[in-house]
């Protein structure tokens, strides 16, 4: 899903002939001229809107793989763990042992395609609730 990182706003992807993982050419018409733009997992993109307008900066988010079995989002430096009451439903509280930032993270484990699938799709529901439930970061 692409998203403007100032505004929040969810754009259009409008140019479907660009490989995966470029960048679109495009601004975000409310903020102008300025790169602003970035795909964001579609799952969490919801979630991240959230946590990003309540102060919860994130760095970089995944709802997993079928082969790469965790869901993660990645806080900015300036994000505590003491700033959370609890972690998404299970999911933990995750250090990075080559930074100061922290990620919360849920792994999956070894499961058939679809119960691998509808544990991402719920995980991605019990991080939306936990975000909608946040106060906004003092
Ligand atoms: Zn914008």
């Amino acid at each position: 899903m692409l998203v403007c990182v100032v505004c929040w706003g969810i754009k259009l992807s409008i140019d479907y002939n660009r490989t995966a993982f470029v960048k679109p050419n495009v601004h975000c018409e409310h903020c102008g001229p300025i790169n602003s733009l970035e795909e964001i997992d579609d799952l969490l993109a919801p979630s991240i809107i959230i946590l990003n307008e309540k102060g919860y900066t994130t760095q970089a988010c995944c709802s997993g793989h079928l082969l790469h079995a965790s869901a993660y989002i990645m806080f900015r430096p300036n994000v505590k763990i003491s700033d959370f009451l609890s972690a998404p439903k299970g999911f933990d509280f995750d250090h990075s042992l080559w930074s100061a930032q922290f990620s919360i993270r849920k792994y999956f484990g070894t499961l058939p395609t679809g119960e691998l699938f509808r544990k991402q799709l719920q995980s991605a529901l019990d991080v939306l609730e936990w975000a909608e439930k946040l106060s906004t970061k003092q």
